[in-house]
């Protein structure tokens, strides 16, 4: 959501384009559950707890995160 938001639109001069706070995860020391947790405006508890299952998206695309299964049901 946070990468869609920060595609640049060439109709648009000037625009401040969205940005995603903190850094990304240390690969070598990944936290439990989803490893966005920290940067992501939409985290719950679960996100904590257990990582997001890939699941399929459209166009043969698959998505992982609790906060879409959760707004898709
Ligand atoms: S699972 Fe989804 S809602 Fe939870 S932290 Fe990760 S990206 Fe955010």
């Amino acid at each position: 959501e946070g990468l869609l938001r920060a595609i640049p639109r060439l109709d648009t001069e000037g625009e401040v384009l969205p940005t995603i706070p903190g850094n990304p995860p240390n690969l070598l020391r990944l936290p439990t559950g989803c490893p966005f947790q920290e940067r992501c405006h939409r985290v719950s508890e679960i996100c904590g707890q257990q990582s997001p299952v890939l699941t399929p998206f459209n166009d043969g695309r698959e998505r992982a995160c609790h906060w879409v299964s959760d707004a898709m049901n």
